[in-house]
């Protein structure tokens, strides 16, 4: 998968030789675009450009070569996959997609569609959830034509199968209030393989398919701004390649798919003042939002820009789930099974970035993590509360309310499983820290373009910007705060970036 240019259809030599400088300045990536009026000399041209290898990238350009279209992939590294290759590959799938048929698991597309819109952050992306559900079996079908290894196997187990399974619940539909909301599914697809190496797997059959398709993949160049026509349309890109730059002039269309912006520190700081904060940054090196800055440079409307996937992997084991998460002032504030995602966009968004997790003797790590440390440590509930400075009876009043219903086999206030529910007894008493800046906090973005469901970009007038396109999480898509399942990124890479691809070869079907 990780191949080098001189390896492609297109070498270092043959693209420096077709290239001659330009008039361009070099400038930061994402800058404001060139007018084409400025271009001394195109240095190459191509039907359709894909900026970026990832998911979203690669997923393009196989439709749009499918379609028809001469297709150059450019990467700024010299690695392709992206952030897609480092993930799990989990793929969110469903309304009974060939493996939940195998495997005998009922799902709708009605019921994957209330998941996503109901669950999720306010205002969902209604139109692109709908289509997505719809298309979802269509779109597993596609992802097995690529060759991407699946087994007829399922795990209820929570957490990324770490064997060879398939299929699992890969977000937080058993969880309160979700499981009222929709009939749980599991919906988590992803590749066969042991280990979290799903992503590679994934990524290495996509690449493969876009070189037998005749995609022209081209590593370690950098795009750096658009060009522009007087009338607005996108005429081609500069780029860099060994620190000179070049110009690229593209007939019919440019996709952006440079992935998010969490490496990009000043952005985050403006942006997403809640991510900025997370322990981990979690993406590829080039996360620097310069397809975002790219479209914002020629007029597009960027979206939901705070958003992304703040994370607090409390589970596995799922035995911490008895334990309870409190805030800083000793309440609890969510269902402690709560995926993921959901824990932690509640605890980075709407609890100033602090939480605890509070254990007892039966609840504790049994093991040496240092994922979470421990803050406090304690015979007495009545002690961890001093030693963390709580208001005065908070956490004894909380921990005594829970033990109260928890003995009956009840939540009132959030509903946790009974499988998770017991009262906390037996010391010592822990308190494991769950601070975004302290504890093993990774996360990633969720803002990008505005696009419609076909991967035009939009600008503030929801006027298209001819000849751009953009995909994955250059886009504004699915994925939306609080992340609410593994594989909705992806997922959303690869169906759209299929139809960002399609359109930027052939145009938007009426
Ligand atoms: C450890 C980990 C596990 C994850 N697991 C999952 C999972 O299982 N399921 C899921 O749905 N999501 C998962 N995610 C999130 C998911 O991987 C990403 O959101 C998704 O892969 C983004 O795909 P993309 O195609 O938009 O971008 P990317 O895959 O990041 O690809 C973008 C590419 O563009 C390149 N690029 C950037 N700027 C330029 C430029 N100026 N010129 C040329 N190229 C450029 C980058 O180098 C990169 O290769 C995970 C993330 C991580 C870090």
């Amino acid at each position: 998968m990780t191949k080098d240019i001189t390896e492609t259809g297109v070498t270092r030599r043959g693209l420096l030789r077709g290239l001659t400088a330009t008039a361009a300045a070099t400038v930061a990536a994402g800058a404001a675009a060139l007018p084409s009026s400025a271009i001394k000399a195109w240095d190459m041209h191509t039907g359709v450009l894909v900026i970026g290898s990832g998911a979203a990238g690669v997923s393009a350009a196989i439709e749009a070569r499918m379609a028809g279209a001469n297709v150059l992939l450019i990467e700024s590294l010299s690695q392709f996959g992206g952030s897609s290759a480092m993930s799990g590959g989990v793929v969110y799938a469903g309304g009974g997609t060939a493996l939940q048929r195998a495997l005998k698991v009922e799902d709708s597309v009605e019921q994957m569609y209330r998941f996503i819109s109901l669950v999720g952050g306010v205002h969902p992306p209604l139109d692109k959830i709908q289509l997505y559900c719809e298309g979802s079996v269509e779109h597993f079908d596609w992802l097995l034509a690529q060759g991407i290894p699946y087994t007829d196997k399922l795990t209820l187990a929570k957490g990324l199968p770490m064997g060879d399974e398939s299929l699992y619940f890969s977000g937080t539909e058993q969880a309160w209030p979700a499981r009222e909301l929709a009939v749980p599914a599991p919906r988590g697809h992803v590749p066969g393989i042991d280990g979290m190496n799903g992503g590679r797997r994934l990524m290495q059959a996509l690449l493969s398919q876009a070189r037998a398709l005749g995609v022209k993949l081209q590593g370690r160049v950098r795009a750096q701004r658009l060009v522009t026509e007087s009338d607005g349309r996108i005429a081609g890109v500069i780029v860099t390649l060994d620190g000179e730059e070049r110009a690229i002039a593209v007939r019919r269309g440019v996709v952006l798919a440079c992935g998010g912006f969490i490496h990009n520190r000043a952005m985050l700081r403006r942006y997403a003042p809640q991510l900025y904060d997370c322990s981990v940054p979690w993406g590829n090196a080039d996360d620097h939002g310069d397809g975002i800055n790219m479209g914002i440079g020629v007029g597009a409307a960027a979206l939901r820009m705070n958003e992304g996937f703040a994370i607090a992997p409390i589970y596995p084991p799922e035995y911490v789930l008895s334990g309870i998460l409190v805030n800083a002032s000793g309440q609890r504030f969510i269902s402690e099974e709560s995926y993921h995602g959901v824990l932690g966009d509640a605890i980075a968004y709407h609890q100033q970035g602090r939480a605890w997790l509070i254990t007892d003797r039966d609840s504790s790590f049994t093991f040496h993590q240092d994922n979470f440390l421990p803050v406090a440590e304690a015979n007495t509930i009545g002690d961890i509360a001093a030693q963390l400075a709580f208001p005065r009876g908070a956490l004894q009043h909380t921990v005594a309310y829970y033990n109260l219903h928890a003995a009956n086999g009840e939540d009132p206030m959030f509903r946790k499983s009974r499988a998770y529910l017991r009262p906390l007894q037996g010391p010592p008493y822990t308190a494991w820290d769950l601070s975004t800046a302290q504890a093993f906090f990774p996360a990633h973005t969720f803002g990008g373009l505005h696009t419609t469901v076909d991967g035009e970009v939009l600008n503030s007038f929801d006027d298209t910007i001819p000849g751009l396109y953009a995909a994955g999480r250059n886009t504004a898509g699915i994925p939306t705060a609080p992340y609410i399942a593994s594989g909705l990124s992806v997922g959303d890479c690869t169906f759209f970036g299929r139809r960002a691809g399609r359109a930027a070869a052939v145009g938007v079907a009426a």
